[in-house]
C-alpha cells in the first residue's frame, strides 16, 4: 500500500472500520503505523464503540490472565524461562506488572534484566511512597494466588552486588529507592 497516500489510507482504513471493528484487527498488528490510525479520533468515531469496548476488554481480561498465570506458576512451581516470558509479555503495560516482572527476575537468578527492568521501573513512579503501594499490591497478590511455601526460589536468587545504601536507612523507612525491589525478592523468597 505504499503507493498510496497516508491520508487516503487512513480513509481505506476508517470505512474498513466502520463496517466492523473485528476487520481493523489486521491492520493493529500490521505495525505501530498502521495501529495509530486505527487508534486515531476519525476511525473509532466510525467504529461500533460497544464492539470495540467489547474487544478491548477481552484483551484486557486475556492480559489479567497471562499475568495472574505466570505469578502463579513463578511462586508456586518455581523459577521457568516459559513462566518468566510469558510475564515479560505483558510487563510493560502497567506498572504493577513492570514491578512483578523486576521481582521475579531477580527470585529467578537473572540479576543483570532484574536490574534493568527495576532501573525502568523506577524511573516511572512517581515518589517512593507510590513505587511501595505498588509493591504492596503485589505482595497481596501472590498471597491471594496461594504460594505454596516450599521455598521454590532457593539456590536460585543471588544478588551480585549490594545496593548502594547498604540497606542503612536513618528513616522510618524500611527501605529507599535502591533497596526496595531487592527487599520484596527478599521477602519473596522467604515466603513461596
Ligand atoms: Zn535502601
Amino acid at each position: 500500500m505504499s503507493f498510496i497516500p497516508n491520508p487516503l489510507k487512513a480513509d481505506i482504513i476508517r470505512r474498513i472500520g466502520s463496517q466492523s471493528f473485528r476487520y481493523l484487527h489486521p491492520f493493529i498488528t500490521a505495525g505501530p503505523w498502521f495501529k495509530e490510525i486505527v487508534y486515531s479520533r476519525e476511525v473509532l468515531l466510525d467504529v461500533d464503540l460497544d464492539e470495540f469496548m467489547f474487544n478491548t476488554r477481552l484483551a484486557e481480561g486475556h492480559k489479567t490472565a497471562r499475568y495472574i498465570e505466570s505469578l502463579r506458576r513463578l511462586t508456586q512451581v518455581g523459577p521457568s524461562v516459559e513462566a518468566l516470558e510469558m510475564l515479560g509479555e505483558v510487563a510493560y503495560s502497567d506498572l504493577y506488572t513492570m514491578f512483578a516482572f523486576a521481582v521475579m527476575l531477580l527470585c529467578c537468578g537473572s540479576y543483570e534484566q532484574g536490574m534493568i527492568v527495576t532501573r525502568n521501573f523506577m524511573a516511572r513512579v512517581e515518589t517512593l511512597q507510590d513505587a511501595m503501594d505498588i509493591a504492596d499490591v503485589v505482595e497481596s497478590q501472590v498471597r491471594n494466588i496461594g504460594h505454596g511455601g516450599c521455598k521454590v526460589f532457593s539456590g536460585y536468587i543471588h544478588f551480585l552486588e549490594y545496593p548502594i545504601c547498604y540497606f542503612d536507612h536513618n528513616t522510618d523507612c524500611t527501605v529507599c529507592q535502591h533497596c526496595l525491589v531487592f527487599s520484596y525478592a527478599n521477602k519473596f523468597h522467604e515466603i513461596c
